[in-house]
């Protein structure tokens, strides 16, 4: 019998009748002589009303606390479609995070799944039933719950066809499919029939919501196929996401946009002192030069993108410069290594500036062409748009603006990189039939991913997955007691 596990997000069960018509998709599948597995997000906006209340609290809310708090909306959606599915006469059964065997590391907020041990699963799947299993969270080492970071539940849902070998993971959501930039944004936007593991995931990592960046890097080392695909027309084709192999290769792919970026400017001067031997000046030079390197290896530690840093020194004047942008859930920690920096630099300043939108251009002919990011600059700067500062990562060129401009920018990029004559345009939906065809030839190969070696890839020796199973065996029963 073929498994396969399901994942609708926050629009697909915002209420009880989006939640019916989850159950009635859910139980088609099953009704096809299918295993299904089934991952929900919390219920419509839910997660963003309960950050909110817990910020009525405080601030600063304690990282454990406010993952045990965001947790609860992924459990009231997993009880609501099990009691949905209960109605219609199906044997469905939900479990949390834990409860499915989801091991994670120690970081509350922006947890990374360590291992999988689906056994509670497998044994309801055996029974004949529809496990419904709670997105975005998991337990660490301690039995504590931990939360997966926004956009988490992708990441569940391909975790757990790895480890269950499903032969794909469906995820359900408010659109069609993958398009060539968000079509919230853009109405010319087209549908992505089939795209690559790669492409996808420099999309996802450059702020394309529709999939969580984590789900696709794990979703390619165990060679899962994804299926992204629409909640309200169910049975349209959506887009699928698979090996560099079988995708139709194109230059550029679409254009992401990510508007929670944040513009960081140090600058440690040295001024000249007339009482200064030569001697001396070069000494304190020195030593600011070391320091710099080791603010820069602190901040590469918090987890900012090293391909972002530009790092200029100009000795005419004594002063070096060190920019970068990072996600806003690092502006914290970056705000106070550098507010702890000036105290031992004292002729360190720095500046944060938080509205700001990186517009990037995604494509397997970037990293080849110097003239894409190129022309990419170009667009922006000729629409009178100011380049902040330009960055170039696997697959990727991306310009930071001024954020009031961002969805300009996305329409202009997306204009001059993404639009097809319409020749050009039936070619690639012919390359894309094919592609689907391949795919489907190539199911029974995809899918040799087992659970080991869905541990391996996650960075985990055998050794250790074998040592850490027993330990989550224990710490699960702990749970749940
Ligand atoms: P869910 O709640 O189902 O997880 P998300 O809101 O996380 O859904 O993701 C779906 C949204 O992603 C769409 O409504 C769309 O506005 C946005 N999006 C951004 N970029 C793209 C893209 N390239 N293709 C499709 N949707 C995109
Ligand atoms: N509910 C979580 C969020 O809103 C996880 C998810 O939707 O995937 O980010
Ligand atoms: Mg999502």
């Amino acid at each position: 019998m073929s498994r396969i596990v399901q994942k609708f997000g926050g629009t697909s069960v915002k209420d009880p009748d989006h939640i019916r018509r989850v159950a009635e998709i859910v139980a088609k599948t099953y009704k096809q002589n299918k295993e299904v597995v089934v991952v929900v997000s919390a219920m419509g906006q839910s997660t963003d009303e309960l950050i909110e209340l817990a910020l009525q609290a405080d601030p600063n809310p304690e990282p454990r606390e406010l993952d045990v708090l965001l947790a609860t909306g992924e459990q009231v959606s997993i009880a609501m479609l099990a009691i949905a599915l209960r109605s219609m006469g199906l044997k469905a059964r939900s479990f949390t995070g834990p409860q499915a065997g989801i091991l994670t590391d120690d970081a509350h907020g922006f947890a990374r799944i360590k291992t999988v041990h689906p056994t509670r699963l497998e044994s309801s799947l055996r029974k004949g039933e529809i496990p419904v299993v709670a997105g975005f969270q998991g337990m660490n080492r301690n039995s504590e719950l931990t939360t997966l970071g926004r956009g988490g539940s992708d990441t569940t849902a391909v975790a757990l066809a790895a480890a269950l070998k499903a032969e794909c993971c469906d995820i359900y959501t408010d659109v069609e499919g993958v398009y060539t930039t968000d079509p919230r944004t853009v109405q010319s936007a087209r549908k992505l029939g089939v795209v690559s593991y790669q492409e996808m995931l420099a999309l996802a990592s450059a702020g394309a919501q529709v999939l969580n960046a984590r789900s696709v890097e794990l979703a390619m080392n165990n060679s899962v196929p994804i299926r992204l695909r629409s909640t309200f027309l169910p049975d349209n084709a959506g887009t699928l996401v698979t090996t560099k192999d079988i995708a139709p290769v194109q230059t550029v792919c679409g254009v992401a946009c990510d508007a929670s970026r944040v513009w960081v400017r140090v600058a440690f001067s040295q001024s000249f002192n007339a009482d200064q031997s030569v001697g001396e000046f070069a000494d304190n030079f020195s030593k600011q030069e070391d320091a710099v390197q080791q603010l820069l290896s602190a901040l590469i530690s918090l987890g900012i993108d090293k391909e972002t840093v530009c790092l200029t020194r100009s000795n005419g004047i004594n002063v070096s410069w060190l920019e970068f942008h990072c996600e806003k859930r690092l502006l914290r920690e970056v705000q106070s290594l550098l507010t702890i920096s000036t105290s031992n630099l004292p002729d360190l300043e720095f500046r944060i500036d938080s509205d700001l939108a990186l517009v990037s251009l995604i494509g397997l002919g970037i990293d080849s062409d110097y003239r894409i990011s190129d022309n990419l600059a170009k667009v922006i700067r000729k629409n009178t748009i100011p380049v902040l500062m330009q960055t170039h990562q696997e697959l990727r060129s991306s310009v930071l603006i001024p954020g009031a401009f961002k969805e300009e920018a996305v329409r202009l990029v997306h204009d001059e990189f993404c639009s097809r004559s319409v020749e050009a345009e039936s070619k690639l939906a012919k390359m894309e039939l094919e592609a689907e065809e391949r795919a489907l030839r190539n199911v029974s190969t995809a899918n040799t991913n087992n659970a080991l070696m869905f541990v391996a890839e996650l960075g985990v020796s055998t050794a250790d997955a074998l040592e850490s199973k027993e330990a989550s065996y224990q710490t699960e029963t702990e749970a749940i007691r």
